[in-house]
């Protein structure tokens, strides 16, 4: 899929799921995207009618799923997306799914990487999670692209329960004005970017043109948690 197409889809799709899981899930993409991957979400919301069809074909466990929910006025309101790898959707690679599950679980997401898996297959699997080797000879579970919320049942979600998304990218927040630059910082070498509500560490490297790491380089107090950013934060650029 051409770039531009691939992410008018990732936008288009994130408008049929529930806003903050939209958000959430933003960030993982911006995530994926700076580390060079190219991830495309398939599949948001669904019908039941749909969702019946791939029951009945054996591409998912449930009849009804995260994919189906709704809102009270019936909209549509996915608490799922699959999110394939666009360089090779047919066959997403390892590498691509494992760094898929990082990123979904650290914004407080969950993949299908080990359903169905053996303990003994799943174990491999959750190490090379914990250690972020995206090089692991894994063989991976059931639904790797398929991310869905976590904290409710289907069955709560089917009758309007919504769970709590908190985290960069949990929707809108509303934006305090940056707190002033005290008159003893000190000078920066280089330009200064203020955090606003909904970005993402990953987003402002790339925007300026710039990795994930060097960014940490340049700013070495987020490391520890790169996930947390808040807004009115300085992020210094080169
Ligand atoms: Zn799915």
């Amino acid at each position: 899929m051409k770039e531009a197409a691939r992410l008018e889809r990732n936008t288009e799709r994130l408008t049929e799921c529930f806003s903050p899981f939209a958000g959430v899930l933003r960030t993982v993409l911006d995530e994926m995207e700076s580390q060079g991957f190219r991830p495309r979400i398939q599949h948001a919301w669904r019908s039941e009618a749909e969702q019946l069809d791939l029951f009945k074909a054996g591409k998912t466990h449930v009849k009804f799923g995260f994919h189906n929910t709704v809102n009270a006025g019936g909209g549509k309101e996915s608490l799922a997306c699959d999110v394939l790898d666009d360089d090779q959707p047919l066959n997403s690679r390892t590498n691509y799914l494992l760094a898929l599950s990082i990123a979904a679980r650290a914004h407080g997401l969950e993949t299908g990487i080990v359903w169905d898996l053996k303990a003994a297959d799943a174990a491999p699997v959750e190490a090379a999670l914990a250690a972020h080797n995206l090089g692991a000879p894994v063989r991976l579970g059931f639904d790797p692209t398929h991310v869905e919320v976590k904290g409710v049942s289907i069955a709560a979600a089917r009758n309007g329960t919504r769970p709590t998304i908190t985290g960069v990218g949990a929707g809108p927040a509303p934006v305090a004005s940056p707190p002033p630059v005290p008159a003893g910082a000190p000078p920066a070498s280089g330009h200064v970017h203020v955090v606003t509500s909904g970005d993402t560490l990953g987003r402002i490297a790339k925007d300026n043109g710039i990795t994930l790491a060097r960014l940490l380089e340049l700013n070495p107090e987020f490391k520890a948690n790169p996930n947390l950013i808040k807004p009115g934060q300085q992020v210094h650029l080169p």
